[in-house]
């Protein structure tokens, strides 16, 4: 009954578009949209939509530490432990990034297979450390103890971003287009003659 289908990949099989960082603690993907206020009310509609996918990932992590070994317990949490929680979700991740010796490295649509590692995308990660960060408040923890908030964390995604956008050829600023040119390098104007300004 508490056994927990935690973050099966073949669960997720019908995400295949984009990345979804897999949080399937209760195991019932089923029923949750259950959408009773279906006129006027976007706003609310997807705030409920946040503070669900928050309570999910809360409870993934909760799973995460308590299958943790050695144990862990959420005050003695850290940075680090945070960033080995976001590895360890890389195996359910399904973007490619490539590295850089693959012959598609920077190439947006890869024309063909390549062995690249599948991970998390980057937007999804930073997505879930939001949510975690606000959880982790909203159960009593205090800001300046949160893990979620460290300086290692936020260097990591920036990281990830960076490595992410290289490896795909995107960037996260223009996702919809395609990047564009590099800046051409002008060379600055030549001077006027001495005396010629008028
Ligand atoms: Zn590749």
């Amino acid at each position: 009954m508490d056994t927990i289908p935690e973050l099966d990949s073949t669960s997720n099989s019908e995400n295949t578009g984009n990345d979804v960082v897999v949080i399937n603690t209760a195991g019932t993907t089923t029923n949750n949209t259950v959408t009773l206020a279906a006129s006027s009310s976007s706003s609310s509609g997807s705030s409920s939509r946040y503070e669900n996918q928050k309570r999910r990932d809360w409870n993934t992590f909760g799973q995460y530490l308590k299958n943790h070994r050695p144990p862990l317990s959420l005050s003695r949490c850290s940075g680090a432990h945070v960033l080995e929680f976001l590895r360890y979700l890389d195996q359910f991740g399904k973007t490619k990034v490539h590295t850089p010796i693959c012959p598609f490295y920077g190439h947006p649509s890869p024309p063909a297979p390549c062995p690249c590692p599948l991970r998390q995308a980057w937007g999804s990660l930073d997505a879930l450390i939001g949510r975690l960060r606000a959880a982790f408040e909203e159960n009593g923890g205090k800001p300046e103890a949160n893990p979620f908030g460290a300086r290692a964390v936020r260097l990591y995604l920036r990281e990830v971003r960076d490595l992410q956008s290289k490896a795909r050829g995107i960037s996260y600023e223009k996702k919809k287009r395609k990047r564009p040119p590099p800046p051409q390098q002008l060379p600055p104007p030549p001077l006027p003659p001495p005396g010629a300004s008028h």
